[in-house]
């Protein structure tokens, strides 16, 4: 309990709420902002505040990862390899590998527990997982922030279906549970979780159109998903139906009815501007995964396009057998780079408050305003730096680089 208010004073305050400010502050009390703005009126404003200064820093929130796989830390070295060739040959050396050392056990929990530490270290406040095994929801109780760990439900099969349903009749209340991807679950099992998840009050998270051939497959044109689930055995053209549109990933979910604000789109690569549209109307929350989505070759994202009808993606590292350094900082380079034409500013937005709202966090996270959590983030920048736009470009191409410290109570770093 700390019963005097605390002011952190920066030469830069990155709030997200609003323009950076040049020699911020930010006032903490009991790990809640009381107060953000300039140091001279924030000092004024208090009277009798401890004053402690973070020289050569930004003060900014805390990053969200809105899109992990820790399940699948141990196969890390997939993606220290060349790139793959296709989704399908990452997907099917992946299986493989994951056969062969595991999908459980001590070696993988280590890989799992290093990742999200280093995840913390960077800065990473909150991150939602996606996992076909408890571990992640082992992980939760000793992470410093927030971990909300999704079990993903798959199955294509109509035989496959009715085990599936009744699997998740039986799941406890506290388990939030997830479909994988159009590409791999039945409809009626992607309605189903999503109708339990609706009940419960959870997010729902779901891969949407990661590869291209993932519309081929639902439209039944063939394409290389639709090889590799004939070769497994699990081909069934199972995605037409009365009502169904079948034209578009985002086109298929509206149409089974599951799109709405607690959807989280995760990539969104292989997506009309029409389809933006429906997301936009519904609501719906994009993640993209730049990083990944370069490992496996599968496109860009239409990040212009997301940002022109309204939409503030979030970002996800996606897992690190598919994404060579598992970084948010880095995410935000890969934007950067990819769309040249986005502003840093609204990249670093992406990452922090576009993160908070896709996990529905935002009341608390997400940006550093007064009544919101006081975990706020010190990270380094050259002394020199003078203006905004050479701060927040910095940060979004360098900042991976940069010293990250976190100010989660009273004058303290830890
Ligand atoms: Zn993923």
């Amino acid at each position: 309990m700390h019963s005097t208010v605390v002011i952190h004073r920066a030469p830069w305050l990155f709030s997200m709420a609003g323009p950076a400010l040049a020699d911020g502050a930010v006032a903490v009390h009991d790990n809640r902002i009381v107060g953000t703005g300039r140091f001279s009126d924030l000092q004024g404003r208090i009277p009798g505040a401890v004053i402690v200064d973070h020289p050569d820093c930004v003060l900014m929130p805390g990053l969200v990862n809105a899109h992990i796989h820790l399940e699948l830390s141990h196969l890390a070295h997939l993606a220290q390899q060349r790139k793959s060739q296709s989704f399908v040959d990452w997907l099917t050396t992946m299986l493989a590998e994951r056969e062969r050392l595991g999908a459980v056990g001590q070696a993988v929990e280590k890989a799992a527990r290093t990742v999200l530490q280093g995840q913390f270290d960077a800065g990473v406040i909150a991150l939602a997982d996606i996992g076909n095994t408890p571990l992640a929801r082992t992980l939760t109780e000793q992470f410093p922030g927030i971990l909300f760990p999704f079990l993903e439900y798959l199955g294509l099969g109509r035989r496959s279906l009715v085990p599936a349903l009744k699997k998740l009749a039986r799941q406890e209340d506290g388990i939030a549970c997830t479909a994988h991807a159009p590409y791999s679950t039945h409809p009626e099992l992607i309605r189903a979780l999503k109708k339990r998840s609706d009940n419960l009050g959870n997010m729902f998270p779901i891969h949407v159109a990661e590869p291209a051939s993932e519309t081929s497959l639902l439209s039944n044109d063939g394409g290389e998903l639709a090889d590799f689930l004939r070769r497994r055995g699990f081909y069934e053209n199972i995605f037409q139906g009365a009502g169904i549109d079948i034209t578009g990933s985002v086109r298929y979910l509206h149409s089974l009815g599951v799109l709405d604000a607690k959807t989280i789109c995760v990539h969104g690569v292989h997506v009309s501007r029409d389809e933006i549209r429906l997301l936009q109307q519904a609501g719906a929350k994009v993640c993209l995964c730049p990083g990944s989505n370069r490992f496996l070759q599968v496109g860009r994202a239409p990040v212009t396009e997301y940002l022109a009808q309204g939409i503030l993606p979030a970002l996800g590292t996606d897992s690190a057998a598919s994404n060579p350094e598992l970084s948010i900082w880095r995410e935000m380079r890969c934007v950067a780079e990819d769309h040249p034409t986005a502003p840093p500013m609204t990249i670093l937005r992406m990452a922090t408050i576009g993160g908070a709202q896709a996990l529905a966090l935002e009341a608390g996270y997400g940006t550093l305003e007064t009544g919101k959590s006081a975990s706020l983030l010190a990270v380094s920048i050259p002394g020199s730096m003078k203006k905004q736009q050479d701060v927040a470009e910095h940060l979004v191409h360098r900042g991976y680089e940069s010293r990250k410290a976190w100010i989660t109570n009273g004058s303290g770093e830890q």
